[in-house]
């Protein structure tokens, strides 16, 4: 979505707020959850009046008032010529729109259970003047016969709607959120957003969560997840705060202060993962059955899931060792270094001297080496010594340059309004809040 995009739909957003109250009839709770294991809700509502019908007048770029539209789908092994044979096209005339089709698009590869549109001047017309075919949600395919062929393949007009969410946590945020089927999309754009200031491996009880977030329709039709603008994260003695925030010299999410989200050190190397050990100096070892330091964290996930370097770095190893099994060590700068290990296989071009950003995958995670399960053991290197880096107190990352703070701090307010209002504002969060205490 480009910018201007993005003020449009605040500046209608600020109104709906104001007269949200008027809207209560049209509320609807998007999702919500309650379970009795991890008692985690999540609910959220409609911020606007519904999904928007753009341009009722024209259809396909007809005036709807003048001509007659008949909506039809693809049936199983149906043949595109066929229908428009039957609909009073002459054979000629098929070939030669197929012709003039021929580089945009191939007749035979229509999809039973696709939609397509017969146009003609009125309903008693036999000839149509026009037809439409719909290969996806968001193209359609305009053959217009009025005078030459004239075969068109548009994109809809994306419309895009501010929705929020909130919940509240008992237990495992991932796993929770996965169970209710919420796009995981926003589940990793709250990561990302928040990832400097809530360690998501060490949530509590209680720990509430509010989102801004942009849904996206065409023609009233939910298609997907836009960008998260806002989220809060509030734990007992402490809220964080990120907002998504574009200008000339950056993109992206910063927090109260004006600091990217991108921190120094992501804070774990899988996503969507659990701590199976800590860093433990006394740890018993499962397989060599005996006390032996632990000197890493180890994330379990699924076999072959993504392993993403922590920090920007260069790779000084991707090798094999009988303990470790496939492991990669990423040099980071003069102090830190990082391993991963018991990998499956390597990411495409990992070796020596291969220069990595954060967040780049690596390899996959497996159990080579001394393993009891597919996990990566993340191993954290200052100053040449194995140490705890959820324990560290990493460098925090530059604030934006003075100059920009100004323009950063407006739009951040505005949005810290809206934040705020969450769950004031809006009626059913008393609701959800009952049902999830009860
Ligand atoms: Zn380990």
């Amino acid at each position: 979505m480009n910018f201007a995009t993005f003020k449009k739909s605040k500046i209608r957003k600020s109104y709906s707020d104001i007269i949200f109250s008027f809207f209560i009839a049209s509320v609807f709770i998007l999702g919500y959850h309650l379970d009795k294991n991890s008692n985690l809700t999540f609910s959220s509502v409609s911020d606007e009046e519904s999904a928007p019908h753009k341009g009722s007048a024209m259809k396909f770029g007809f005036p709807l008032d003048s001509v007659y539209i008949q909506e039809d789908v693809i049936k199983k092994n149906e043949i595109f010529s066929n229908i428009l044979n039957l609909n009073g096209l002459s054979p000629n005339l098929i070939l030669s729109i197929e012709n003039e089709a021929k580089e945009i698009f191939n007749f035979r590869n229509i999809k039973a259970g696709s939609k397509y549109h017969i146009i003609k001047k009125s309903e008693c017309d036999d000839t149509p003047i026009a037809f439409v075919y719909e290969p996806d949600k968001f193209t359609y395919l305009v053959c217009d016969l009025r005078d030459n062929i004239k075969v068109d393949l548009v994109e809809h007009d994306v419309e895009v709607c501010e929705e929020v969410a909130y919940g509240s946590i008992d237990g495992s945020l991932w796993q929770s959120l996965g169970k209710i089927g919420v796009d995981n999309s926003i589940i990793d754009k709250m990561e990302e957003a928040l990832s400097t200031s809530v360690d998501f491996y060490h949530i509590q009880k209680g720990d509430e969560f509010k989102l801004i977030f942009e849904k996206k329709y065409i023609n009233g039709e939910y298609i997907g997840l836009g960008n998260l603008l806002a989220a809060s994260y509030s734990t007992d003695n402490n809220t964080s705060y990120s907002i998504n925030y574009k200008s000339k010299d950056f993109d992206g999410f910063l927090d109260f202060e004006g600091r990217p989200a991108r921190k120094t050190f992501l804070k774990a190397p899988v996503k969507f993962s659990r701590i199976s050990s800590n860093f433990n100096l006394r740890r018993f070892h499962p397989i060599k059955g005996k006390t032996i330091p632990h000197l890493g964290t180890d994330y379990a996930a699924p076999y072959g899931t993504e392993i993403r370097s922590v920090a920007d770095g260069i790779v000084t190893a991707a090798a094999y060792g009988s303990g470790n099994g496939k492991f990669v060590k990423v040099k980071h700068d003069k102090v830190y270094e990082t391993q991963y290990l018991h990998m499956s296989r390597f990411a495409k071009g990992i070796r020596p001297g291969t220069r990595v950003k954060q967040g780049q995958t690596i390899g996959y995670v497996g159990a080579t080496g001394l393993a009891t399960g597919p996990h990566v053991c993340f191993r954290f290197w200052k100053n040449g010594r194995q140490v705890n880096h959820l324990k560290e107190k990493m460098p925090a990352p530059q604030t934006l340059p003075q100059s920009q703070l100004g323009n950063y701090f407006e739009v951040r307010d505005k949005m810290l309004v809206r934040l705020q209002k969450i769950g004031h504002n809006y009626p059913h969060q008393d609701m959800a809040g009952k049902v999830a205490n009860p």
